[in-house]
């Protein structure tokens, strides 16, 4: 392909990607086909000869978007959102277009200093402390790590190289370090991503899932009895995971109290996982929950969900980015820096788990100064109050009651009529009925022994007609589920 046919494909694959956006409403949100849809319709091999891109703009249509799951149709209200914007799909362009691949300074300075300064931007935007800041003095930074999972996976590992080197100073050996691993225990709730389980499996550690209060919160008492249990054993608290909107109800744990806590301890390091939430705190008025993030020794929120960024980016601020490199660090020839390494020079390698990156910094770059301040804070405040509309709606039906606080774009609801049998059946049977028809689709959930079904504002096109229609939707299959239960 020579520059002019580039130059005519990329007109169209524009013109195709604004269609899809302005006609996504006329597809179902769920695709309908069977796992192995897809083998019959390709050719066993590559093409001998070169297909056209007619040829293959018609197979999209044909083969692909049967198959796909319309993460930004309005009528999507599962899991969380997938950021997405015509700004971040234009830096997708240029990043695709620059292919740099950014592990050290030298291997592309300028995507490892945008982003140590985009980290910057995007931390003061969300009123993070300055302990994060790489601009200030001291050893904090942010890094934009693939996915929050990876974020928790290297501070969990961070956290635990510091302590297995702090018990090796103490004059236990590096002979007792596989001994002394076997004594570590780190905490997270009950309602935290599984990421945060996994996190505790690949770093060989033991992690305890606690259990929540009754707005599915961790409280700072739990956490205590906890560690000082745990301490009477013999065994070496390490880390805490808190979640900051949690993954089912979007409930926060008490950071306040469980950073009090922790002043009592600290050596514990403090990761607090705003995956979703996150994006919320470029509204000031949502600081509340932040409450004592002076603590934290790391903070990671996806702005891939709910900042208009699209996938992959998710940012990790790091309060003394030295204990990443120190478990991170492996320093072959072929690596090693001619530059003199400062905090505007890191070379990022260190500070994740992968060795190549890509020039995600653009992304933020492009979202946060075509949209600026103002324009992130209306977009999270306008969804947030399509949830609050849809919670009204939901609140004037005496079927129905919301079973969780809403204070961000989810809302999680649950059938509440008592003569129909077993609850949790009849809301499993509704929240099936209701993906069934195709019309939109949701997810089920499960706390405390109830179940329930989560409807998330999951689009940026989102407007008030979809969250009615969605609960149209939602009061139809309910009533037909009613009366063949009370049949
Ligand atoms: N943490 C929380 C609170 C989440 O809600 C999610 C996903 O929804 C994750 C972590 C996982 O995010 P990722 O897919 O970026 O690893």
């Amino acid at each position: 392909m020579d520059s002019n046919e580039f130059r005519t494909a990329a007109h169209r694959l524009i013109d195709y990607t604004i269609n899809y956006n302005d006609t996504i409403r006329d597809r179902r949100p769920m695709p309908e086909v069977e796992p192995g849809y897809m083998r019959p319709l390709l050719p066993s091999s590559a093409p001998e000869t070169p297909d056209s891109f007619d040829e293959i703009m018609a197979d999209v249509e044909k083969i692909i978007m049967p198959g796909m799951t319309h993460w930004n149709s309005p009528n999507f209200h599962a899991y969380y959102p997938l950021g997405s914007s015509y700004t971040s799909n234009l830096a997708d362009i240029l990043i695709g277009a620059l292919n740099c691949v950014g592990f050290t300074w030298t291997s592309s300075p300028a995507c490892t200093e945008l982003e140590v300064i985009m980290m910057d931007w995007l931390a003061k935007l969300l009123g993070l402390p300055s302990h994060f800041l790489s601009s200030e003095e001291g050893p904090g930074g942010g890094v934009i790590q693939g996915t929050a999972s990876e974020a928790t996976i290297v501070a969990v590992l961070a956290a635990k190289e510091r302590t297995l080197r702090r018990l090796d100073d103490n004059g236990s050996g590096t002979h007792n370090k596989h001994q002394n691993m076997h004594r570590l225990v780190s905490y997270t709730s009950e309602e935290s991503h599984c990421n945060v389980v996994r996190s505790s499996l690949i770093a060989s550690v033991l992690m305890r899932s606690l259990p929540v209060d009754d707005k599915f919160a961790l409280r700072g008492s739990t956490l205590k009895d906890a560690i000082e249990q745990d301490l009477k054993d013999g065994l070496v608290p390490f880390a805490v995971v808190a979640t900051l909107g949690t993954t089912q109800t979007c409930a926060f744990d008490n950071l306040q109290e469980i950073s009090d806590v922790l002043s009592k301890h600290p050596d514990i390091w403090l990761h607090v996982d705003a995956a979703y939430a996150g994006a919320a705190y470029v509204c000031e008025e949502h600081r509340g929950t932040m409450k004592g993030i002076e603590r934290a020794d790391s903070f990671s929120f996806n702005p891939h969900k709910w900042l208009l960024v699209t996938f992959d980016c998710s940012a990790m601020w790091i309060r003394n980015t030295g204990e990443v490199v120190n478990a991170f660090m492996v320093d072959p020839l072929y690596f090693r820096p001619e530059h003199h390494m400062n905090k505007d020079a890191p070379d990022y390698r260190h500070w994740q788990m992968a060795t190549s990156r890509k020039f995600r910094s653009l992304k933020l770059w492009f979202v946060m100064r075509l949209h600026g301040k103002r324009g992130l804070q209306e977009h999270i405040r306008r969804q947030i109050g399509l949830a609050k509309e849809f919670e009204e709606l939901v609140r004037s039906d005496q079927r129905f009651e919301v079973v969780a606080p809403v204070t961000m774009g989810l809302v999680c609801i649950r059938l509440k009529v008592t003569d129909h049998g077993d609850l949790n059946d009849l809301n499993d049977r509704l929240h099936k009925q209701i993906n069934a028809t195709g019309a939109i689709h949701l997810l089920p959930s499960q706390s405390a022994g109830l179940s329930y079904i989560r409807v998330g504002v999951g689009s940026r096109f989102t407007e008030s007609s979809d969250m009615i229609f969605a609960w149209k939707e939602i009061q139809k299959q309910a009533t037909a589920v009613l009366m063949a239960a009370a049949e």
